[in-house]
């Protein structure tokens, strides 16, 4: 009678379900080959890549958030790893890299246990084990650092930019970003004890195009890449009072495109009148309130331009949205909408607001802000492509500088951070029984990726640094990593390799949080997604897609 069982199915059609070591092994090799792709990046020596989204816009960088975000990655597992490097990028700002890097290599060295027949569970738990004991030991290995600390701070600043585009200006550069950190920090004492607080947000990065990086300068202030919109406005303004409007200053069009005849000449004039009229009394409202500054999110009409210039109000159109909100704080104005609202209330202050000339390009500075903790850098350099990576090598470092004055605490890097942490891992696992200690030491291995990478990607013989690198670790040279320049082993702490703490403890939970959700993973069901599920194969065992090919 068996020919009469019906088979059941409790999905619908089209699922497609991998199961038991097929969906642990696709998901280890997707994950790994994320990894893979961002891990000849690291280092001062890490290469480039250049990627072209569809609308044939180019990136280049090493920046690993940045590549792996623009890489549109569709896999599950390997979306995964993209997130981990999204976290690293909002909680420290850097260390994208090494974060994923050693997420690859932690599911790559469990793979290995795997073979051996032994439990994802019991993987997965020895990892949890070694990654709260990792953090431990590395919150034993981090020094102090204050904020009058100076010169340690440029070499956090100069350790973040070595081997990116902004390499070449990295004295300049790194001054710059100490000043700018300092001047937005500010300490709060809460419960009696002291906090060091900095907002990201109050330190601001313009590029301008033209001109080399090392002109690139510190302006107290927020500078717009906008020049005043007519040239017969001022182009100073002391006690400037400033209306945020975030739309257009501009006679509404209608909804639907409509079409007005007009037959005769004399209501063609009325009709522009009221139009006149209209442009007039927003102009008014605006001066009513005591504006003497105009900043608008949208379009500003060729007349009411006409008209503000008349009453000697500065103005500017199309002002990003981010400026706005950065402008809203450090100016205490609050955006309007309808100008109609505007009133002296919503008005923001600042000392000073000029037009500058920056390279034929006009810009606007915003000085002597009512919150006078906001900064800009102005970055300059030859081209576009150039800049924006500059700008992103300038965003770890400030990233850096935040988590290091915040945290307090700091390592040295060049891989000797990891290195150490590897040796005393091993060290702890011997006080384990069984096959954790197993998992606990594959976990001590995993941490070797890092300085070997860092030599890898320097054209140098991995294995011999590693051996130098552990023999000197092993005489207690704590900071002993590897010089990427000559191949040789130096005290990276002397040679002022210098990162924040936080850059390795967040690299290590996040990492390991993700391989043990990788591994505790049995069963993988994906729905029928379109044409992307039903295209056959590439479910989510398959290959990414998007992924290049190796
Ligand atoms: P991430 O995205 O992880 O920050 P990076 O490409 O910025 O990747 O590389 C960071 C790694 O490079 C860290 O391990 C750091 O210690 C190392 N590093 C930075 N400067 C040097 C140097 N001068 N010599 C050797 N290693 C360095
Ligand atoms: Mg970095």
């Amino acid at each position: 009678m068996a020919k009469d069982i019906q088979p059941i199915f409790i999905l619908p059609e089209h699922t497609q379900r991998t199961t038991g070591k097929n969906a642990q092994r696709n998901n280890i090799m997707a994950a790994k080959l994320v990894s893979d792709i961002v891990r000849t990046t690291l280092g001062p020596k890490g290469m480039d890549k250049m990627i072209v989204d569809s609308m044939g816009d180019v990136i280049i960088t090493n920046d690993g958030v940045t590549i792996l975000r623009e890489m549109s990655i569709e896999h599950p597992a390997a979306k995964m790893l993209v997130e981990i490097a999204k976290t690293q990028e909002q909680e420290v700002g850097d260390g994208t890299t090494t974060a994923v890097v050693l997420a690859g290599e932690l599911l790559k060295n469990a793979e290995a246990l795997l073979d051996q027949n032994i439990h994802p569970t019991v993987i997965a738990k020895g990892y949890r084990i070694a990654a709260e004991k990792a953090n431990h030991i590395l919150e034993g290995m981090g020094k102090p650092i204050k904020e009058s600390d100076h010169e340690l701070l440029k070499k956090i600043a100069i350790t973040a930019i070595t081997g990116k585009e902004a390499e070449h200006a990295k004295e300049s550069l790194s001054n710059l970003l100490v000043k700018a950190v300092s001047s937005v920090l500010e300490k709060k004492t809460v419960n009696g004890k002291e906090y060091i607080v900095i907002d990201k947000n109050d330190i601001k990065i313009e590029k301008n195009v033209g001109g080399s990086v090392e002109d690139s300068e510190l302006i107290e202030g927020i500078v717009l890449d906008k020049e005043k919109i007519h040239p017969s406005m001022p182009s100073q303004i002391a006690n400037a009072k400033i209306a945020l409007i975030d739309s257009a200053i501009e006679v509404k069009n209608t909804e639907i495109d409509a079409k007005i005849q007009i037959t005769d000449p004399e209501k063609m004039q009325a009709f522009l009148q009221m139009e006149e009229n209209m442009l007039r009394a927003m102009v008014t409202k605006i001066v009513e309130a005591g504006a003497n500054v105009v900043l608008c999110q949208k379009g500003i009409d060729d007349l009411a331009q006409h008209f503000l210039a008349k009453k000697g109000i500065y103005a500017c159109r199309r002002v990003k949205k981010s400026d706005m909100e950065k402008l809203s704080r450090a100016t205490g104005a609050t955006i309007v909408t309808d100008i109609d609202d505007l009133t002296a209330k919503d008005l923001g202050t600042a000392g000073m607001i000029e037009e500058v000339k920056v390279k034929d390009e006009g810009m606007t500075y915003v000085k002597k802000c009512r919150n006078a903790k906001a900064v800009t850098i102005l970055v300059k350099g030859g081209t576009e492509h150039v800049i924006a990576e500059i700008e992103r090598a300038m965003e770890d470092a400030i990233g850096d500088l935040i988590s290091a004055l915040k945290n307090g605490k700091i390592v040295a890097g060049a891989g000797s951070c990891e290195i150490e942490l590897s040796r005393q891992l091993r060290e702890y696992s011997n006080s384990l029984s069984g096959r954790e200690q197993l998992a606990v030491k594959a976990f001590a291995d995993s941490m070797e990726v890092i300085p070997k990478t860092l030599a890898e990607n320097a054209g140098l013989d991995p294995i011999d640094i590693l051996v130098a690198l552990k023999s000197a670790h092993d005489k207690k040279q704590v900071w002993a990593g590897v010089d990427v320049f000559s191949g040789k082993v130096i005290d990276a702490w002397d040679e002022g390799i210098i990162e924040p703490l936080r850059i390795k403890t967040q690299a290590v939970s996040s990492a390991s949080e993700v391989a043990v959700m990788i591994l505790r993973i049995d069963d993988v069901i994906a729905g029928n997604q379109g044409s992307a599920g039903s295209g056959g194969g590439q479910g989510m065992g398959g290959m990414p897609q998007g992924m290049p090919e190796y």
